[in-house]
């Protein structure tokens, strides 16, 4: 895939491969037609679906779709909503999986790279709807103090990045919402961990470093990544790792407790954790140690 047309060609063919749960005869609009519908709103800089929709259904929106999206009709905004909503996110994971190769296979890929050649994943969670009113069995929810309750869904969005690179590069991502056979609600960290055991096959063979903030800045985490292949430099604060800056050597206000970028040559012992903190940097820290730190 090395064009416009060619991606656009392979995002209409995962388009036409989703699930179509419509009944009955009004189904004369394709899958595809809608999937793009609503895929274009990231190239109409519209601030809205809606307004994305309205720009389409006038002559010059209309002539663009059918020449740069190659849609045959556009459907209107409700109809896209009943015929796309129950599609499963997943469904469109082969996408972010075509843009990576593409990345690769034009060799850009490579002007991502960084310290020691390794490649940047930042790991951030995302709010893309909240509200105190409308909810679902897949929302998270805060309760407030004075009461009210606000639910929200939320994903973590790991993007591919590099210093000076206006662009980045997303990948898979995985979303925020309760757990079969999980009482408490889901979490940030939680959906790290099962990113990092979904995708590591995927992409720790591109030699990649996990960076997070401070949440993910913990043993099981840590040591998750650095068993799935992961290097990572995650944000860690004094006042949430005080353990750590009490017992360890790390003294600087906000110094990051890294892996290290050579960890495999240079093992300490057989306990990944240990070996992907760089030297001077203990952990666990010396007053936890009789604790145990088996990963989660
Ligand atoms: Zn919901």
């Amino acid at each position: 895939m090395k064009s416009w047309a060619g991606l656009i060609k392979k995002t209409r063919q995962v388009f036409g491969g989703l699930p179509d749960a419509r009944k009955g005869k009004n189904t004369s609009c394709s899958m595809e037609d809608f999937a793009t519908s609503a895929w274009s709103v990231f190239f109409t800089q519209s601030p809205s679906f809606l307004a994305c929709q309205k720009t389409m259904q006038q002559n010059k929106g209309r002539r663009n779709a059918q020449t740069l999206l190659e849609m045959e009709e556009i459907p209107c905004e409700n109809q896209t909503r009943e015929t796309l909503d129950p599609v499963a996110p997943e469904q469109m994971f082969p996408l972010y999986d075509e843009g990576v190769e593409s990345f690769k296979e034009q060799g850009m890929l490579e002007s991502y790279r960084g310290v020691n050649g390794t490649i940047a994943i930042a790991l951030d969670g995302t709010w893309y709807h909240s509200s105190e009113k409308i909810h679902c069995a897949n929302c998270c929810c805060i309760e407030h103090s004075n009461g009210k309750k606000t639910y929200y869904h939320s994903a973590i969005t790991p993007v591919i990045v590099a210093p000076g690179h206006p662009h980045a590069i997303a990948l898979r991502p995985e979303f925020i919402v309760p757990q079969d056979g999980h009482p408490k609600q889901d979490c940030e960290t939680a959906a790290g961990k099962r990113w990092i055991d979904k995708n590591s096959l995927r992409y720790a063979p591109l030699k990649a470093t996990l960076l997070g903030e401070d949440i993910y800045a913990h043993q099981p985490t840590c040591r998750r990544a650095r068993l799935n292949g992961f290097h990572f430099i995650f944000v860690c604060k004094p006042d949430s790792h005080i353990g750590l800056y009490q017992g360890g050597t790390c003294s600087s206000p906000v110094r990051a407790c890294t892996s290290s970028l050579n960890a495999s040559r240079t093992a300490r012992s057989s306990n990944p954790t240990l070996t992907a903190l760089p030297t001077g940097c203990h952990w666990p820290p010396r007053r936890m140690r009789s604790r145990s730190t088996g990963a989660n």
